[in-house]
This record gives structure tokens, C-alpha cells and sequence, in this order.
């Protein structure tokens, strides 16, 4: 079910406990700012998610509140990531659900990066 995105933080989600190292996952990537790992349900042959460290619902939460540092630790972390799955020269898709409409359903920012082949069309109404 997807998720309000003006709802408070909640640190019980399930990627702010495999943040905590509390729930096992397939880690690609992790550093001061972010941490990525392979998404348990894949969409494509790559989908790997890069969430920040911090405590953001989404991504409007993000962009309102991270510091600059923030911002750019995860941004360059999502970047860092694909580059390193050798996704940049076949070409990638970077996705964030947000809130209601946007589908989202874990309440913790999450990027997801979708590779391997051509992912056809963008949206599907
Ligand atoms: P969204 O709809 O954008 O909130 O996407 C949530 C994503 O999290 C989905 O693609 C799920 O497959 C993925 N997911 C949920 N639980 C886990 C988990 N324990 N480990 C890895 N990925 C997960």
C-alpha cells in the first residue's frame, strides 16, 4: 500500500532496519552518506536501491530539509553506483516513488536504478 509522503519519519520501515543491519540485504555500495543494495522483488535484469543514510520519508522530505552534504553524498552515491554496475554506456533509469500517486511504498527515500537491457517505455498508464 502506498504511503503519505507528509508523514512524520517512522524508524520502524524496513530499510531504516536494514539500515541497522537489523534485516539481512545484498549490499552494492556504502559510504558516509548513502547505502545500496539489490531490491528483493527486481523489475529489470540491475535493480539496485540507493537510500540515504539520514532519516528522509521521501524524496520531497529530502530535497526540503538534507544538508548540501547530504544531497551530495547521495547523488553522487547514486552516480558512484551505476557507473560501477557498468550501466553508463548502455544507458540506465533512475526512478523515485513518491507519496500516493507516485506508488511509494517503503517510507524511506529510495532511488531505484534499473539496467541490463532496454526498459521500454517510461510510464505505463
Ligand atoms: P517503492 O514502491 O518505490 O516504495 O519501492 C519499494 C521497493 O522496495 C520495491 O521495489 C520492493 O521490491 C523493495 N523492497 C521491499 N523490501 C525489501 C527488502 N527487504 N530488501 C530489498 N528490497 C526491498
Amino acid at each position: 500500500m502506498a504511503i503519505d509522503a507528509t508523514q512524520p519519519y517512522d524508524d520502524s520501515n524496513i530499510f531504516a532496519k536494514i539500515l541497522r543491519g537489523e534485516i539481512p540485504s545484498t549490499k552494492v555500495y556504502d559510504d558516509e552518506w548513502a547505502y545500496a543494495f539489490e531490491d528483493i522483488n527486481p523489475q529489470a535484469d540491475i535493480h539496485t536501491l540507493v537510500i540515504p543514510k539520514g532519516q528522509y520519508v521521501s524524496w520531497d522530505d529530502f530535497s526540503a530539509r538534507a544538508s548540501d552534504a547530504e544531497i551530495g553524498g547521495f547523488i553522487r552515491a547514486v552516480g558512484t553506483v551505476a557507473r560501477a554496475k557498468g550501466l553508463v554506456e548502455p544507458g540506465y533509469r533512475l526512478l523515485a516513488n513518491i507519496g500516493q500517486n507516485g506508488g511509494q511504498e517503503v517510507p524511506h527515500l529510495h532511488v531505484h536504478i534499473f539496467g541490463g537491457h532496454h526498459l521500454g517505455p517510461m510510464l505505463v498508464k
